[in-house]
Parts: C-alpha cells; structure tokens; sequence
C-alpha cells in the first residue's frame, strides 16, 4: 500500500486519515501526544515532537508523501522532510501563512491579480512602533504575528495607550494593529491545487464566528451575493497560483457593510470551514488534499445539498456552575432530518475546545437551517 504522512495530531488529522484510508491509502502520524484524534484513526503513530530528525526520517521513508494539518509545524521541519519525500503544502508556502506580517504582504504583493487587500495594519514589533501607530487605525484589533487561532492572541483597542497595556499582557511578542473593519458578513474560499497546476474552488462559504470561534458554516451564503462569491472566488485562486501552493488551502474574507471583499487570513491545510464538504459535495476537502499529496487528478468540488455546519464545542457538556454534567443528547440531534455527526473522539471536554461538528444537508437550505435551530435547542447552544 502507499503511505501518506501527516504532521499533527488534532481533528483534521483525524479526518483526513479517514478519507485517505477510504482511497486505500495508509496513514502515518507525527504528533508528540500519543493520545489525539489523528493517532486513533491512523495506521501508524509516530510519537515524537515536530522537530525530531529521527522521526522525521522515519515518517518521509516511510510516506509517498507529507502533509501538515498544523499551521504551525516548524517550517524547517517540512524542509527537512522534503528532501526525502514529497511535501505538500511546501514549507515556504506554510511559513506564509504562520506570520500575519509575510502573510498580509503576500496578500498585498497579489491584488493586482486578486483584486484584493488586506485590513490597512501596522506592524508593533517594539514598543516604540505603538507611538507612531496611526489615528485612523483605531478602533482596531492587536493580533499576535505568529501562533494565534480560534481569536485568541487578539485584543481589540481603541488608543495608543490600550495597546501598550495590550503589548505588554502579550510580553512583548510582535504584533500587528488592524484597523476593525466594519463587517456585514464573513465568507472562506476552499481550493486546491495539483502539483501539475491544476486547481479547483470549491463554493464560497459564509461564516459566522462567536467570540472569535467559528460557530456555523452555511453554504450556500444567505449574505452573499453572486458577485461576491464570483469576485472572492477568483482572488483565491489568483492567490493559490502566485503562492505556487500544492493542495488544498483556505482563505477567509471580510465583506463590509459597503459590498467591499478584503482578504483575512489563510490557512494551508483543509479548514474548519470546509468540513461542509465532507457530507455535501462529491469530493471532501480531506479526499481532496489526498488526491493533491499522491498526484492524483483533482476530485469534483461540486455540492450536491445545501448545508450548515455547526461547531460543538467542549462547552455543552458543562452546566452553569461549570460542574461537567451531561453527555449531549446526541440521539436527538440525530433524530432530525439531514443530521450527520462528527465527533473527534476527544474524551475531555473544555471550554471553546473543538469537540467536534454536526452537517445538515438537506434538499433545501431552509430545511438544514430548521434542523441546525432545532439542534441548537436541544443541545442548549443559544442562537
Ligand atoms: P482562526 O481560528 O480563523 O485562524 P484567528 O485567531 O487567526 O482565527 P482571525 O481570523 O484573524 O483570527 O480573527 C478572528 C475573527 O475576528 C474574524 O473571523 C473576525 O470575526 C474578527 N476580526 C478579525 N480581524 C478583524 C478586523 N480587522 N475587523 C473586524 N473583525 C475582525
Ligand atoms: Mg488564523
Ligand atoms: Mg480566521
């Protein structure tokens, strides 16, 4: 059999073993924690950390081919594994997308092909960069350059002074200042590319973040308007081609309140956003980024139902007094039409911890938006 690799351990990991095992690939992990989502479903565990050369070695002679499903997988260790296997994404093209700074000059290096831009932004790198942080940046958002997610390492500010106090609780890490841009809707673009250059866009996804989590992916938008999609669409795949990308990536949008499309962020590897996919179009993301690492031709991205994704999170497992309570009522959730349920076998739920997520497809978007508000009844996620 042929063996894929993946670097990381979590949820996506998990998920795409389970696509790449349906195609009757193998499936090796490297993750330091025995005990992850990925290392259940995979056929070999390496456990090791993601700068271990031994085990590097190890997973490239034993792989046609390497993925990562952490952003932030040392980039060196990608350029180590490439000199022995084939790595897709790359690590240039992942050392990108794991600094705001590369990654928001990158974007702005592309617009003349996309179209787009990023949040105007200033780089506070040192505390004597907040003095000359301009007036029209604020109300903004300080985010940390390198390792945030799910909104943590962010803190919105409205002066020079709150940054300091920003600055400082981050101990100094470099940071960038984004002006808060004001939002009518937030959108992803799914693509892949082959290796031969070939590459497919998957439809736009509107996405609904709480607390700087995401909480529910519909597609198609209720928000976005067919130019929208056409225009995004089309800055993605500008942006995949410049990044001379190899697999499946993810880019997220801003629309603002004047129709405007600003770039976000990317994320090199299949995305939260995309899980929609595996119950709703012909080809998951995690097929897709399978097909990508082994060469293979690019699957159809077509959607065959409409369909809302809703994050479960460590949460509902608690009641008010923070007390764990209860296993959710998974039965019910079931019960309603289109309902499919992911789990990630995590068996320690935490707060705004990614447990898993629940698909409803359905033969109309109504009908899945009627199952996801009759979920989040009873599951006792408030909408
Ligand atoms: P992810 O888990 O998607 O990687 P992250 O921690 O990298 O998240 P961002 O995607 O940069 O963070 O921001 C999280 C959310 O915060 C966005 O989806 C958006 O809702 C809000 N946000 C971020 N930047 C801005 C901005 N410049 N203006 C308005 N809202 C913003
Ligand atoms: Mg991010
Ligand atoms: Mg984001």
């Amino acid at each position: 059999p042929t063996w894929l690799g993946v670097m990381g351990g979590g949820q996506l990991g998990r998920m795409f073993a389970h696509a790449a095992q349906m195609m009757g690939f193998k499936v090796a992990v490297l993750e330091p924690s025995r005990d992850c989502p990925a290392g259940h479903a995979a056929d070999h565990l390496i456990a090791a950390d993601y700068g271990n050369e031994a085990a590097l070695a190890e997973l490239a002679l034993q792989c046609a081919a390497v993925t990562t499903e952490f952003e932030n997988v040392p980039a060196q260790s990608l350029s180590f594994l490439a000199d022995r296997s084939f790595v897709a994404p790359s690590a240039s093209c992942v050392s990108v997308a794991q600094d705001r700074i590369a990654e928001k000059r990158f974007f702005t290096q592309c617009a003349p092909t996309s179209g787009v831009l990023p949040a105007p932004y200033h780089i506070v790198a040192a505390e004597t960069d907040i003095d000359t942080i301009p007036d029209t940046l604020f109300p903004g958002i300080l985010k940390t350059v390198r390792m945030g997610y799910d909104g943590k390492g962010q803190v919105r500010v409205k002066t020079q002074d709150e940054v300091r106090q920003a600055f400082a609780a981050m101990k100094g890490v470099p940071c960038v200042l984004e002006q808060m841009l004001p939002l009518a809707y937030e959108v992803s673009v799914l693509t892949a590319r082959g290796a031969d250059g070939e590459s497919v866009v998957y439809p736009i996804a509107e996405n609904v973040h709480r607390d700087g989590i995401l909480f529910t992916t519909t597609v198609p938008g209720p928000n976005v308007s067919a130019a929208s999609a056409e225009q995004a669409q089309k800055a993605a795949l500008a942006i995949v081609a410049q990044l001379g990308y190899v697999g499946v990536l993810c880019i997220e949008f801003f629309v603002l309140q004047d129709g405007s499309l600003v770039v976000n962020e990317m994320a090199p590897r299949p995305h939260n956003s995309g899980h929609y996919t595996i119950d709703a179009c012909v080809t998951s993301q995690f097929a897709q980024q399978a097909r990508a690492m082994a060469r293979l031709p690019l699957g159809d991205v077509r959607q065959h139902s409409p369909a809302v994704m809703l994050n479960i999170l460590g949460d509902i497992w608690f009641d008010g007094d923070g007390d764990q309570v209860r296993e959710p009522a998974w039965d019910k959730v079931l019960a309603l039409p289109g309902a499919n349920l992911h789990l990630y076998g995590k068996d320690d739920p935490r707060r705004g911890r990614k447990m898993g997520h629940v698909s409803f497809v359905a033969p109309t978007l109504e009908a899945a938006q009627a199952s996801l508000h009759a979920a989040c009844a009873i599951l006792r996620i408030a909408l």
